[in-house]
């Protein structure tokens, strides 16, 4: 017994001395030493509504006009703009955001054909490219079974969206992705991976995902060495529609 009570001793001297000893400690602090008063945030005026761009974010689309693209096939972009909405074009390729982005706040709104034509892959695809390397994939994920890497919201071929979050064909549906760029040494080495974090109609299903590489619909991703790059959203041959597209840089 008495051998019981030295025990419970020894734990009660080791462990509660150096918590009730810090917790004196600590009463005797100012609580002021640890307010941190520098830098101040800078000021910024929010959307009028969540999804609406803030003050400090870059329009790359506000349903008017595509002056902040490209063709990825050269020259300018052959997209439908009707509607606060453009369209893809069956055959006029990708396009691609004119400015170059490292770590980004991205927001934009998508939406498939309301016909269904066909069903798996090839119903409403399209893509978000992030860095014009790393897609989002954007299917009509609404009752159309496919491989779950390459449907709505999948990081195409490497992650499976938490949960399927999709609206009905002929809604709008929206993405809101935090991106970090990947960091590579001068010799070519990968530092730290691209992360992804992606919310699909406001519901987070991907929580800082950890890319393997570039998106490849063939064999496995291998990363390469690159620097800024666009957004790219993709020419699939499905009438496709977008709207409401803006980025913060971080
Ligand atoms: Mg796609």
């Amino acid at each position: 017994m008495n051998y019981i009570r030295s025990i419970s001793l020894i734990f009660f001297v080791t462990l509660w001395t150096p918590i009730h000893a810090q917790d004196e400690w600590r009463e005797k602090l100012d609580s002021k030493s640890t307010e941190l008063w520098q830098p101040v945030p800078p000021v910024i005026t929010p959307g009028s509504v969540v999804g609406q761009p803030p003050s400090d974010a870059i329009i790359l689309f506000d349903g008017k006009d595509l002056s902040q693209w490209t063709a990825t096939k050269g020259g300018d972009p052959k997209w439908l703009v009707n509607d606060g909405a453009m369209t893809v074009q069956r055959g006029a390729s990708s396009i691609k955001s004119r400015k170059v982005f490292g770590d980004i706040q991205l927001h934009l709104e998508w939406r498939t054909p309301t016909e269904i034509k066909r069903n798996g892959q090839e119903r409403g695809n399209s893509g978000v490219y992030l860095q014009e390397r790393y897609e989002v994939q954007v299917l009509d994920s609404y009752e159309n079974q496919t491989y779950s890497n390459g449907q709505a919201g999948a990081l195409y071929k490497q992650e499976i969206p938490m949960v399927n979050a999709s609206r009905k064909p002929g809604e709008w549906q929206s993405y809101d992705i935090i991106f970090t760029a990947p960091r590579f040494s001068d010799k070519g080495t990968v530092v730290t991976p691209a992360y992804v974090t992606v919310f699909h109609n406001g519901v987070l299903i991907h929580n800082h995902v950890a890319l393997k590489g570039p998106t490849q619909n063939q064999g496995f991703p291998v990363y390469e060495v690159h620097g800024k790059a666009s957004i790219l959203l993709q020419d699939h041959g499905d009438p496709v529609s977008y709207r409401n597209i803006w980025v913060r840089e971080l």
